[in-house]
């Protein structure tokens, strides 16, 4: 258990300027803390035989930007964070090999297209539950991982690594405050009432709208990320009021002038 190689670990994430890094030991995946867990074809010893522990790393998506969706400025904003998220992964997956622990870094979606979701709704890893199992934060009825510090506005990437590294705790107080609104918001009505994990997200309903905005320059959706309350980003931002998303609030409100515009931009 390597104490000192988690500490150049977390130098080398700092020096990349990635804000959130947490530890899982690959065998918290065998001890299910909530039904329905992760099938074992997709968890990390699985998929990479020899895995000790996974490294998972989170970018935030600047609220305010999110606070468009769907907008062209959220449509870009999201690719930019995609790549920085598997630069960083692929640098860290190289840095431990190069020091003698073989590791591999899986990209953050992993499916072809929307096409390929809309026929098989699942990629071959899952980073939510990752983050969660490295101690990220806890889900939301939304189905998404909601950490503390940006709520569900966060994307993860994950390393895959033979080296033994101490591993952070679950986060066992919930976050998600049950208040709905991401229920409320779907335009597709894609989150059952019942809320994860009793229920799962209408996947393909949600790629279908993924899919329709993509042909616009509008993807991906984000309306039940931007309107969840968790998340201190919302202080940071100075975006606590929740009225601010009211699509009929009047033409002089500040928020609404700012995503009307984005809006009328570079999409269609
Ligand atoms: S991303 Fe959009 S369509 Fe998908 S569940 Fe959230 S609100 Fe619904
Ligand atoms: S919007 Fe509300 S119900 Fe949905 S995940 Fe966030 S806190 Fe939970």
């Amino acid at each position: 258990m390597s104490t000192i190689l988690r500490r150049q670990i977390l130098r080398k994430c700092g020096g990349m300027d990635i804000p959130l890094v947490g530890f899982a030991p690959a065998d918290r995946w065998n001890d299910p803390p909530f039904e329905p867990w992760v099938p074992e074809a997709f968890r990390p010893a699985s998929l990479f035989p020899g895995t000790k522990t996974v490294i998972v790393i989170g970018f935030p998506v600047s609220l305010p930007i999110v606070d468009t969706a769907p907008s062209i400025w959220y449509h870009e904003l999201y690719r930019t964070v995609n790549a920085e998220l598997d630069s960083s992964g692929y640098r860290i997956a190289t840095f431990l090999t190069g020091k003698g622990y073989p590791s591999v870094w899986i990209p953050r979606d992993g499916y072809g297209s929307i096409g390929v979701l809309k026929e098989n709704p699942i990629a071959f890893f899952s980073h939510r539950h990752a983050a969660f199992c490295a101690g990220l934060g806890n889900f939301g009825l939304n189905n998404m991982l909601l950490s503390p510090q940006y709520g569900p506005r966060v994307r993860f990437t994950s390393i895959l690594t033979t080296a033994e590294l101490p591993a952070d705790p679950v986060l066992k107080e919930p976050l998600c405050i049950q208040c709905r609104r991401c229920i409320r918001v779907c335009p597709v009505a894609a989150i059952p009432e019942g809320g994860y994990p009793q229920e799962s997200t209408d996947k393909i309903a949600c790629a279908t709208r993924s899919e329709e905005l993509h042909q616009r320059y509008l993807s991906p959706c984000g309306c039940c990320i931007k309107v969840c309350p968790v998340g201190k980003d919302r202080e940071q931002y100075g975006r606590e009021d929740m009225r601010m998303y009211d699509e009929k609030s009047p033409v002089s409100d500040p928020y609404r002038r700012a995503r009307d515009h984005v809006r009328s931009y570079g999409s269609r």
